[in-house]
């Protein structure tokens, strides 16, 4: 960064420099003549040292990241051109520009001291305007990014919580979630049952039909639970073949109803009813289990799990509590 100059002495107005447009005070023109022009070669950065000092660009143009420290994505990475300025934020805060400006060309800057900076906005209302004019539209423009990555942030923490061939909820949110709707049951008095789910001789479908034939199955029974269970209840793709249904304020009756309604439709369901050979119907064993007084979620896993066993032990495509 070479100083070649000064703004007074150069051949660029008042005019060009966006923060000062219709500012037609003589004075603010006198007050920047002796300020400093300097020229920056392409692709060499703007150290700013400690203090933070305004920039405005007269030629050429530059880059600037938000903060160069903070390690953030490339996002919200900024073009600045002609006329237009940067450090404005830092010099008004009295912090240190941690932003990282680069010169994408080689360009010619004006250099404004912060104390000046603060005596034109004193003297200046038409700077003062353009400058919380400015400001306002880079608070906006900053939300709008923060809502933007809000929304990624969303979105990927449904895809870590949510299975992808099921789309039901997957074990990390069973893991997360099923201490706290137990807490939430114990804390309330309300009753809690959980139905444990396992499609039956889903080996033997996978070696007769083929392994797509298994996934497109599976998500088949997966859409009849979600389908058949109330919005307050939660599905779970539990593992494998192993599927849940979460039944907040339900009593261990009303579940295993619920269940038997699950066992009746999925052995109703096609697969691939669309296909001219529809394959054979698939079944699951179910295990029904409640939340009792004084016993945690493993222990409701684990009763859910025995009812399940039994199920199987009794021949498959049957409820057990
Ligand atoms: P059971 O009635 O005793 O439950 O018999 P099973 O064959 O279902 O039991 P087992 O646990 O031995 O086999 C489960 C099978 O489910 C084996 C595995 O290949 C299949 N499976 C698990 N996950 C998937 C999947 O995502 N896609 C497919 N196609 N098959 C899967
Ligand atoms: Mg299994
Ligand atoms: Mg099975």
């Amino acid at each position: 960064m070479d100083q070649i100059g000064t703004f007074g002495a150069s051949r660029y107005r008042l005019r060009d420099l966006q923060l000062f447009r219709d500012a037609d005070d003589p004075g603010v023109m006198a007050a920047l003549a002796p300020c400093a022009l300097v020229r920056v070669g392409a692709g060499q950065r703007i150290e700013d040292g400690l203090r933070a000092r305004l920039y405005i660009v007269l030629s050429g143009s530059l880059e600037v990241a938000p903060d160069a420290h903070s390690g953030s994505d490339d996002s919200g990475v900024t073009r600045v051109l002609p006329g237009e300025s940067v450090g404005e934020q830092a010099v008004l805060d009295d912090a240190v520009n941690l932003a990282a400006m680069r010169a994408l060309e080689d360009c010619e800057l004006l250099v404004i001291e912060p104390e000046l900076v603060w005596q034109l906005i004193d003297r200046s209302n038409v700077l003062a305007r353009n400058l919380l004019r400015l400001l306002s539209f880079r608070v906006r423009a900053a939300n709008a990014q923060l809502r933007r990555r809000q929304k990624l942030g969303e979105f990927y923490r449904q895809l870590s919580l949510n299975d992808s061939l099921t789309g039901l909820y997957n074990r990390a949110w069973l893991n997360d979630m099923l201490p706290k709707l137990a807490a939430r049951a114990r804390q309330d008095g309300s009753p809690l049952s959980v139905i444990m789910i396992d499609l039956d001789h889903f080996k033997r479908f996978n070696d007769t039909h083929g392994h797509l034939a298994g996934d497109a199955a599976l998500s088949c029974a997966a859409g009849v639970i979600r389908e058949s269970l109330r919005p307050s209840d939660f599905a779970v793709r539990y593992g494998g073949e192993e599927l849940m249904a979460v039944l907040p304020d339900t009593q261990t009756a009303l579940a295993e109803i619920v269940a038997e309604r699950l066992a009746e439709r999925l052995r109703a369901t096609m697969v691939f009813p669309d296909m001219r050979l529809p394959l054979p119907h698939i079944t699951g064993s179910f295990g029904v289990a409640s939340l009792v007084p004084g016993a945690d979620e493993q222990a409701l896993m684990a009763a859910a799990d025995a009812a399940l066993y039994r199920a199987k032990q009794s021949g498959r495509d049957r409820v057990s509590v």
